[in-house]
């Protein structure tokens, strides 16, 4: 028998919610472990809080003076606050976060201790990193690199750690890490978007872009998943017949939350509140188990940097009530999978948001300008931005049947489809005063009570306008936003840079009044980037090929879609706004390329691995009893057994078929894989683990899951959908 799948269902059963108890009010524990201001004012001099205020709003540098104040007080607060240590956060290139813990304590030569805090361990820290990525830059250049402090960032408080938001770099400058670009990029869309603002409100000193992500996940039982060596060592399942009742009844979504998910949000929102990250909505989602969270949307690189945390945070709350967080795009087949949709725009320091239509016609011209350049930067590098979201566990959503394709298309509704109709008919060349009234009267005037009733979103598309932002709904789930977005405002920033100098020009060479010029590259722009709006059905076949006319990419696998990370035009446009030079972009290919084959080098070996060692011999374990019940039979009926023993018969001939089909595709597989570890180039060798070991993957599955059909329930060793999902 099989014990451990039936002991982790017996403790699985066993299991009740554990007891949450709320603190106090949340909106009183809010932030309680987060340095921000009002903790400052406490724990600092005057002059160390205006220098931290100031790195923050306009990056200038924290003198070293300073930051030993700061320091002091900042490890006077964190001690106050139960923390024992130290550690300088950061995002390497694993995607994931990492930290290296340092005690605050510290003996003194009398045989005491203090604990210290300097102000250079709080600025500048060098781990011992050489086992990240780093896609050769660190050979080609320095050995060593340093993690600095991101004052725009708070610290706070993990557990019993300081933490310390910082960047991570190579001595000779090169980005290690996923922050460290988005900080460009972040500085590129204020510098573009500022100078373009201008144009409609000369007080607008900074454009921050925001950014309110959902995040998607599995909740199953810890006990369960230990019981799966697929789900422990890949978060996803390789095989498994997918249970007799799904989704197909859509009585999960927005359903009512089950008491151990339940007690389990709870718990982590409470710990959220304590860290400042403001989570607001949760609820079910579309499959058995599966849930969002979101919180309300902040300035983009603080919303990476909750969302990094979030993802940690979970998963230590998570072991608390007995649950595994499965983050990964696609944990179970036949089932939905889970998306971290990236809801963007971008607002003024006057705290206007810019995608947001106002009450005046100039309000909605400026609007417009922010929208159309969006669309037009999508248009012109949306290849880029399939770029930004490819990897392995992502290519089970785009482009595999499932929300959203592999295709890069806006969705912006019927009514501002009509408005930008409108526009594109506006006169080439200076406006007469009775078409610019008409205009401002009748179309751009007229939006925000359109937009009321903008309520026909369309949820196959991947990167949609809904009323006052964007919605980039192809980031993976288990992505670090920052690349997503680091992308997305990299090519606004270059878009609405390259506006302001078209405009610019109509008003300077073409003696154009402002107005007249922003509508001429306005239409132009429109014109231009039409064949990127899409508001049709994009799961279907006919857009696959109406986008194919239209010249837009789809690239369904990880191995071509990165192509265009290194692309001139990519390089271009991240030089020309400093967000990466080559070096940088060349080292993330690689390290994105390699980290595509080893997932799937990783997969084949465990599905190898089940196939052959528990899938194959409880198989050839349950054939055997029926041999033995043929043989029985034989005995008692003699020659007329066969009567009698025909199925049995059949199921012992079936079984043996898919064994002998399991076993062969596993040493074909192995064989590709033997093949593709010899090629050195790295992109031919995450090809070939694409196109010649991958495929394997449902091969096997296939017959795997036809014995799970066959084999008797008591034998079968690896708990079954049906178990993993519908916990209570
Ligand atoms: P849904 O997409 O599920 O229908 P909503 O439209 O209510 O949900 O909003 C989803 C997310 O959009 C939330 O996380 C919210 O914080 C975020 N959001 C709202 N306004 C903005 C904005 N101006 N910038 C960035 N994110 C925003
Ligand atoms: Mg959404």
């Amino acid at each position: 028998m099989s014990t451990l799948r039936f002991q982790a269902l017996k403790e699985a059963l066993n299991r009740e919610p554990v007891k949450v108890i709320e603190p106090g009010r949340r909106s009183e524990i809010f932030s309680s472990h987060v340095f921000n201001e009002s903790i400052m004012q406490q724990f600092l001099t005057k002059e160390a809080q205006k220098s931290v205020m100031e790195a923050m709003l306009t990056g200038k540098k924290i003198d070293r003076n300073v930051a030993e104040h700061i320091s002091s007080g900042m490890k006077e607060w964190a001690i106050s606050k139960g923390a024992t240590h130290y550690t300088h956060w950061f995002q390497p290139l694993t995607g994931a976060t990492a930290e290296k813990h340092d005690a605050f304590f510290e003996p003194t030569s009398q045989g005491n201790a203090i604990e210290k805090f300097g102000g250079g361990a709080l600025v500048q820290q060098e781990p011992d990193a050489s086992s990240f990525p780093n896609g050769g830059i660190r050979n080609t250049f320095e050995a060593r690199g340093y993690t600095a402090w991101d004052p725009t960032s708070p610290a706070f408080i993990w557990g019993t750690t300081l933490c310390i938001p910082t960047v991570f770099v190579s001595y000779t400058g090169e980005a290690l890490d996923n922050k460290t670009p988005l900080l460009r990029a972040l500085q590129a869309i204020d510098q573009s978007a500022t100078a373009v603002v201008k144009y409609f409100d000369k007080n607008v000193k900074k454009v921050n872009a925001t950014l309110g992500w959902e995040q998607e996940y599995f909740l199953i039982d810890s006990s369960l998943v230990a019981s799966r060596p697929d789900i422990l060592l890949t978060g996803r399942t390789l095989l498994g017949h997918s249970p007799p009742k799904g989704q197909q009844l859509d009585d999960h979504y927005f359903g009512s939350i089950p008491s151990r998910a339940i007690a389990f949000m709870m718990d982590l929102e409470i710990e959220c509140m304590r860290l400042g990250i403001p989570v607001k909505t949760r609820h079910n989602e579309v499959a058995p188990n599966q849930f969002e969270l979101a919180p309300i949307f902040e300035e983009a690189n603080l919303a990476v940097d909750h969302n990094s945390l979030i993802m940690d945070v979970m998963k230590k709350v998570g072991e608390r009530h007995h649950l595994s967080v499965l983050m990964h795009e696609k944990p179970f087949a036949g089932i939905n999978g889970s998306g971290k949709h990236n809801n963007w725009s971008l607002a003024t320091d006057t705290g206007v948001n810019l995608l947001s239509p106002g009450s005046t016609p100039m309000k909605n011209l400026q609007f417009l300008t922010f929208f159309i350049n969006t669309i037009k930067a999508v248009y012109d590098y949306e290849e880029l931005m399939r770029a930004s979201i490819a990897s392995a566990s992502n290519d089970h959503r785009l482009g595999a049947n499932e929300a959203p394709p592999a295709i890069i298309s806006v969705f912006i509704g019927t009514q501002l489809t009509a408005v930008l109709d409108e526009l594109e008919k506006v006169t080439n060349g200076k406006l007469s005063p009775q078409e610019k009234t008409d205009l401002k009267l009748n179309v751009v005037g007229k939006i925000p009570e359109i937009l009321l009733d903008n309520t026909d979103r369309n949820r196959t598309s991947p990167f949609a306008f809904t009323g006052n932002k964007f919605e980039f709904r192809a980031v993976g789930s288990i992505a670090n936003c920052a690349n997503a977005m680091t992308v997305l405002n990299s090519i606004v920033a270059k878009q609405l840079k390259d506006f302001k100098v078209e405009v610019d020009k109509l008003i300077k060479d073409k003696k154009m009044k402002k107005d007249d010029a922003i509508f001429n590259v306005l239409r132009e722009y429109i014109k231009k980037s039409k064949k990127v709006r899409f508001e049709g059905d994009g799961y279907g076949e006919a857009w696959e090929k109406e986008a194919k006319k239209r010249g837009l990419s789809n690239n369904k696998t990880t191995p071509l879609a990165l192509r265009d990370r290194v692309s001139k035009r990519t390089i271009a446009l991240f030089e020309e706004l400093d967000v990466m030079n080559k070096v940088e972009i060349e080292a993330r290919h690689e390290i994105e390329l390699e980290e595509y084959s080893k997932r799937i080098q990783i997969e084949g070996r465990i599905l190898g691995d089940i196939a052959r060692n528990h899938v194959i011999p409880t198989a050839v374990r349950y054939q055997n009893i029926l041999i033995r019940n043929v043989t029985g039979l034989k005995e008692i009926y003699g020659k007329d057994f066969k009567k009698q023993a025909k199925e049995q018969m059949e199921i012992i001939e079936s079984i043996s078929e898919h064994i002998a089909t399991i076993n062969s595709k596993v040493n074909a597989m192995i064989e590709a894989r033997k093949k593709a570890n010899k090629i050195e180039d790295v992109e031919k060798h995450a090809i070939s683990y694409c196109d010649e070991v991958k495929p394997y993957f449902e091969e096997i599955r296939y017959h795997c899951d036809k014995l799970e059909l066959l084999v008797d329930d008591e034998l079968w060793p690896l708990t079954k959908y049906r178990e993993l999902l519908f916990t209570k």
